[in-house]
């Protein structure tokens, strides 16, 4: 297997502004990275340039130790799997199969041997006399990936491997990846506009936006400490509440207010927003972390206490999410589904000031971020 290095790359089409702005990451060896971003983010973009589909405008890129800016596709070593599978249909699966083999000039036995492993690795070896139209869509997915695996090539890059799949067998296949992925010892880079599919298959996560990377973690550092407001809100669904406000300090105490709300700043806080004080931020607080009923903590030191009309419930089974406007901004809490909570009901929420998140209002940046990732080392 293999790790790959973008050396600040950047890519524009023709005359364009910049596609990908600069892209400088490390992908480890036997890595699970995901780019995810929202469409025209520029992670196809990214994905085509390690594969050599794309030149690259300025930087390098190396697989290896070994610089590929100018390496022809097929020297590259590496195996792509597409959202549509890209299969042969007049061919057998087994005929799929080895056709890179068998282009690459293997001989007859290697091809048989290789075809029949991976067949077995992917449990599809019983379809292998079929044709494409004769399978599911998961199935031929998965020959798709065979595909892929059968070459052993260092790197498997993968675009939107799962979204022509119905929702069930997205979420199927998505543990067969990961369990592939830790089956081969492989490299992988996977592009996605799904934040499901990023949080729970990659190692780390690169969020991009406007062809910039906005933060590279793992999945839980990107969603308990993101490093900017975009971050926070395109991770969790729903997404994380955002309030404009100010900082103000009264009696040696620190709060954030608006208009009508006055939330005093957790211990746990204070010191991030010392250096705030009379200026505007944003407010972040994800669904979860408003309650409608104290038991659902242990500990109620940082809870602070708001009254609030529910404008609106959806209510998925399991759960529901109660909609509210505070200052004219919606604010969403998610809770159990509870019959007994009904719109237009006045509820107390309690809000968990522990678990506030605090942005410059500018830029967006999070207030908290280097701490908290100093924290956690
Ligand atoms: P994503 O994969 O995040 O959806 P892409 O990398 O496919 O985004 O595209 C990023 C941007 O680059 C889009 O604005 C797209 O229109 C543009 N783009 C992609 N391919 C080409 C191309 N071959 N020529 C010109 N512009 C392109």
């Amino acid at each position: 297997m293999a790790s790959l290095m973008f050396d600040h790359v950047k890519k524009r089409y023709g005359n364009s502004e910049l596609t990908v702005k600069d892209f400088h990451l490390e992908v480890k060896d036997k890595e699970f990275l995901v780019l995810v971003g929202p469409s025209g983010c520029g992670k196809s973009t990214t994905l085509r340039m390690i594969a050599g589909l794309e030149d690259i405008t300025e930087g390098s890129l190396y697989i290896d130790e070994t610089l590929v800016n100018d390496v022809n596709p097929k020297d590259r070593d590496i195996a792509m799997v597409f959202q549509n599978y890209a299969l042969y249909p007049h061919m057998t699966v087994y005929k799929n199969l080895a056709f890179g083999l068998k282009l690459a000039k293997e001989p007859k036995e290697k091809i048989d041997v290789m075809v029949k492993e991976t067949a077995k690795i992917l449990e599809i070896e019983h379809l292998l006399g079929r044709k494409p139209k004769a399978l599911s869509g998961g199935q031929r997915q998965r020959v798709a990936l065979g595909r892929a695996i059968v070459r052993n090539p260092k790197v498997f890059l993968m675009d939107e491997p799962l979204s022509n799949l119905d929702s069930k067998l997205r979420v199927q296949m998505r543990t067969e990846i990961t369990k592939l992925h830790k089956r081969l010892g492989a490299t992988i880079v996977y592009v996605t506009h799904d934040q499901t599919e990023a949080m729970t298959m990659g190692d780390r996560i690169v969020i991009m936006n406007e062809g910039v990377v906005q933060q590279v973690a793992s999945p839980d550092v990107i969603y308990n400490n993101p490093a900017n407001k975009y971050v926070a809100g395109f991770i969790g669904s729903p997404s994380m509440n955002f309030i404009n406000g100010r900082v103000i300090e009264k009696q040696g105490n620190i709060y954030f207010t608006t208009d009508n709300i006055k939330l005093p700043i957790s211990k746990d806080n204070t010191n991030d927003l010392k250096n705030y004080i009379n200026q505007e931020i944003t407010f972040g607080i994800r669904p979860e972390d408003i309650y409608t009923d104290i038991k659902q903590v242990d500990t109620n030191e940082s809870l602070v206490k708001y009254t609030a009309k529910i404008e609106s419930i959806e209510n998925t089974g399991s759960e529901m999410f109660l909609y509210f406007s505070v200052d004219g901004e919606p604010l969403t809490v998610r809770n159990k589904s509870n019959p007994n909570i009904k719109v237009e009901q006045k509820i107390t929420l309690y809000v968990d000031m522990n678990k506030a998140h605090f942005f410059e209002k500018e830029s967006g940046t999070s207030i908290k971020y280097d701490r908290l990732l100093t924290d956690n080392e």
